[in-house]
C-alpha cells in the first residue's frame, strides 16, 4: 500500500484533489488534508470553507464555476437573514448552509471536526480520507493598517484592499495535529497549488508537521506563473510578509521539507536553476487545470513523481 497525503486549500486545490482521486492507482491510499485556517463563526455557525469545498469536489457536488458551494444552490436563507440585519458579505447557499447547521449540532454534542468530516465523507460516498489538519480552533488573521482581521474579512469582505503586514495563525501554538495526520505525512506528500500563506501555512505551522515531512518525498505544485498567482491574494500576502511572490518564494517557504517543485511550462528558464540551488528538484509542465482532461494529465504526472 502506498500512503499519499495531499495538502489542500480550497478552490485551487479542489481541482487537483478531484483529479488525483480519479487517477488513484489500486494500491494508493489518499488522505486529503484540509486547511482549517479559513474556518470562522458566521450566523452562530462554525463555517469550514476549505473542508466543505473538498467534500463537494470529491463528491461531484461542487459549483465548479464559482469554485465553492454546491452546484445549483439557492440563496433564500442568506437573503432572508440579510433582511433580519445579519451580515451578508459572506455567501452561503441553502444546501451549503445545511452542512454547517448539521456540523453545529454535532459540535454541540461533542463531536470533533475530524469525526464530523468523516461522517460527511461516508454520507456523500467519498472513498478517500479527508482529514482537517487539526480539531482545534486555528484561525488565520491578517494584520493591516486597519488592524488585525480574520482572513475571510481581509479577502471576502474587503477584497484584499488593505495592505497586509503580517499573518497570525491564532491558536496554532496550542493546537494538536488531527489524529492520524502525522502518520499520513511520513512517506509521500503532494502539496496542491494553493496559497502558501493562508492555505498551506496553517497546516505546516502545526507542531511536528514540517519535521515529519523532512523524511518524506514531498512534491509541491507552484500556484505562481512569474510573479502572478493564477488567482487569489497570494501576491499581496507574500509581499506583505517579505517573501518573494513567485515560484522561487514558494520553494523557499517549503525548502526544509520539499523534494520536488513542479512549475508551469511558461515559467522563465532561470527558475529551475534557482530552485535547484536550494537543493530542490524542479519539474516543468503545464500546471493549469481547466477541465477534467488537464486535471487527469497533471494528476498522473504528480503520482508518477512520487
Ligand atoms: P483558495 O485560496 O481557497 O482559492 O484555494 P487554494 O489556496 O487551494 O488555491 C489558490 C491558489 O491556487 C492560487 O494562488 C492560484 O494561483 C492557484 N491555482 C488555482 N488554479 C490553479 C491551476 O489550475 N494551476 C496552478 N498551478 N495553480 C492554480
Amino acid at each position: 500500500l502506498s500512503r499519499i497525503a495531499v495538502l489542500c486549500g480550497g478552490t485551487g486545490s479542489s481541482k487537483f484533489a478531484k483529479a488525483l482521486a480519479s487517477q488513484r492507482r489500486d494500491n494508493d491510499e489518499l488522505s486529503f488534508v484540509a486547511n482549517v485556517g479559513d474556518n470562522f463563526w458566521h450566523y452562530g455557525l462554525y463555517i469550514c470553507p476549505d473542508v466543505d469545498i473538498l467534500i463537494y469536489a470529491l463528491s461531484d457536488q461542487l459549483d465548479r464555476s464559482k469554485g465553492w458551494g454546491v452546484s445549483s444552490d439557492s440563496f433564500v436563507v442568506k437573503d432572508r437573514l440579510a433582511l433580519e440585519s445579519a451580515p451578508d458579505w459572506f455567501s452561503l447557499g441553502d444546501k451549503d448552509l445545511t452542512m454547517s447547521i448539521r456540523r453545529a449540532e454535532l459540535i454541540a454534542r461533542g463531536w470533533t471536526l475530524a469525526s464530523i468530516t468523516e461522517l460527511f465523507c461516508s454520507l456523500f460516498g467519498i472513498k478517500d480520507q479527508v482529514i482537517p489538519a487539526t480539531n482545534d480552533n486555528v484561525q488565520t488573521f491578517v494584520r493591516t493598517r486597519l488592524g488585525s482581521m480574520h482572513l475571510q474579512e481581509f479577502w471576502v469582505k474587503y477584497r484584499a484592499s488593505h495592505l497586509p503586514t503580517a499573518v497570525d495563525y491564532v491558536g496554532v501554538d496550542r493546537a494538536i495535529p488531527a489524529e492520524g495526520l502525522l502518520e499520513t505525512l511520513k512517506e509521500k506528500v503532494i502539496i496542491c497549488p494553493a496559497n502558501p500563506v493562508t492555505s498551506i501555512g496553517p497546516t505546516i505551522a502545526l507542531g511536528r508537521v514540517k519535521k515529519t515531512m523532512e523524511k518524506a518525498k514531498v512534491v509541491a505544485v507552484s500556484p505562481f506563473i512569474g510573479s502572478r498567482p493564477l488567482s487569489g491574494p497570494a501576491y499581496s500576502l507574500m509581499m506583505g510578509l517579505g517573501i518573494e511572490p513567485s515560484s522561487l518564494g514558494v520553494a523557499k517557504m517549503y525548502s526544509s521539507f520539499l523534494t520536488v517543485l513542479v512549475v508551469d511550462g511558461k515559467e522563465d528558464q532561470s527558475i529551475a536553476t534557482k530552485v535547484k540551488d536550494l537543493g530542490i528538484e524542479c519539474v516543468k509542465t503545464d500546471t493549469i487545470v481547466s477541465d477534467d482532461e488537464s486535471g487527469k494529465r497533471i494528476a498522473n504526472e504528480l503520482l508518477g513523481l512520487l
